[in-house]
């Protein structure tokens, strides 16, 4: 068996590996979240010569062979990943000459540490540096907020540290290694430090996170707002360099051909025009919590097999377009400087004077198909008593009928992870 042989039956076997992993990611069992973190496997792929993709579940990482050495693009989600990767660089490419960091996003620049024995330069937009700021700063409220978006504690790993970046640029840059050109291009995107790559000699787009499997994270129920039109107009620029292939860094890694053009004209017009609905609904003084349920994906567009909600989805993108263009205040005075929400409450659940009329309510909406509803309406017993074993119990079962046909990532593991807060409760009041 010749190196190159073993290299393709390991690829071989983690790719069964993967597609496994893959298969109970799609499909996650009733109450299970789904898990994209816990899984430490790389998939390579060699999609065209001198581009080379490395793939966890959660993110893509790549690299361009040159004459004088690789340029990576991202560095997966650890050190220990990063090394996995770095030595089937070893085997393919050569010494490791610059990293490109897409974006500051943990499971695109984790992997760093492992590569600084071959003292690369390091690039990425300048805002890259003040993320790995804020990331430290909000260390407890960012490990609380990973533990109900992935269902995950995230256990960091020895060696593990944010790899400051050697150079940053602002707009644009370009430079050139063993014969191939790498054209840096800033985005406003997923995150305000985003960069895309373009490299003219292979025809070879490399974008990031701006392109996932799915509609596009345009929106995330944890974090600061993203930027829609922004979005729309980098992959419009993407799509000027009219690229034959693109490789993605999350999700889903190779595009190639016409399904390159398909993917990114889609991609826009969708962000197009769910940005056009909410700009048209602020515009009529729309509330948000109506918005979240006019916004719609165009008919033609709305099952694309380029645009299936299994990270993020439109509701999500509503809140996120309204916050960058609106503020707090939602044209109601009684919002203005309220009270506590817990203390207006407590004067609705005096008032209302039973908790069982309440209880049975919530019933009746669920039985009616109303479980949104029904948990709002259950919130008032809650509130009131945040370990009422019988609101629990009920709280518990709703949470379990919208996780039931719930494939968004993102929607689907926070409440899992509530349905798992509940059932530690009512242990704790029961035992
Ligand atoms: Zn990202």
């Amino acid at each position: 068996m010749t190196k190159n042989d073993k290299t393709n039956k390991k690829d071989r076997e983690r790719a069964r590996k993967n597609q496994t992993a893959r298969k109970s990611a799609a499909k996650p069992e009733k109450d299970k979240a789904i898990q994209v973190i816990n899984f430490s496997d790389v998939l390579f792929e060699h999609p065209r010569a001198d581009v080379h993709v490395a793939r966890i579940l959660i993110s893509n990482a790549s690299w361009v062979n040159t004459t004088d050495g690789a340029v990576v693009i991202d560095t997966l989600l650890t050190p220990s990943l990063g090394r996995t990767m770095l030595e089937q660089i070893r085997e393919t490419s050569g010494p490791v000459k610059y990293i490109i960091y897409t974006h500051g996003h943990l499971d695109h620049v984790g992997g760093a540490p492992a590569f600084l024995e071959d003292s690369p330069r390091i690039i990425a937009h300048r805002y890259v540096t003040d993320r790995f700021e804020k990331y430290r700063i909000l260390s407890e409220h960012r490990a609380r907020i990973a533990a109900m978006q992935f269902n995950f504690t995230f256990q960091v790993e020895k060696g593990m540290s944010f790899v400051n970046p050697t150079k940053t640029y602002d707009e644009s840059m370009t430079f050139s290694l063993g014969g191939k050109t790498f054209e840096l291009y800033h985005a406003r995107a997923e995150t305000d430090d985003h960069t895309w790559i373009f490299v003219p000699e292979i025809k070879t787009a490399f974008v990031g996170d701006l392109i996932i499997a799915g509609f596009p994270n345009i929106g995330n129920p944890f974090k600061p707002t993203r930027f829609a039109l922004p979005w729309a107009r980098a992959l419009e620029a993407v799509r000027d360099k009219e690229p034959e292939m693109l490789i993605a860094h999350g999700g889903h890694a190779v595009y190639e051909g016409a399904e390159v053009k398909e993917l990114l004209d889609v991609t826009i017009e969708a962000i197009h025009s769910v940005h056009d609905q909410v700009v048209d609904a602020i515009n009529k003084d729309m509330p948000v919590d109506e918005m979240i349920h006019i916004v719609k994906l165009p008919e033609h567009l709305k099952d694309h097999r380029y645009l299936r909600f299994l990270y993020s989805r439109p509701e999500f993108a509503v809140y996120n377009i309204y916050r960058w263009y609106h503020g707090y205040f939602d044209h109601n005075p009684a919002h203005l400087l309220p009270r506590p929400e817990r203390e207006v409450n407590e004067e609705i659940f005096n008032l209302i004077g039973d908790k069982k009329r309440i209880l049975k309510r919530s019933k009746d909406l669920l039985e009616q198909g109303k479980a949104q509803l029904a948990l709002q309406v259950l919130d008032i017993v809650l509130k009131h008593n945040p370990t009422d074993v019988e609101a629990l119990k009920l709280h518990l079962k709703i949470l379990e009928i919208l996780c039931e046909e719930d494939y968004c990532l993102m929607s689907r593991n926070t409440w899992v992870h509530f349905m798992e807060r509940d059932k530690e409760l009512l242990r704790q009041s029961e035992g």
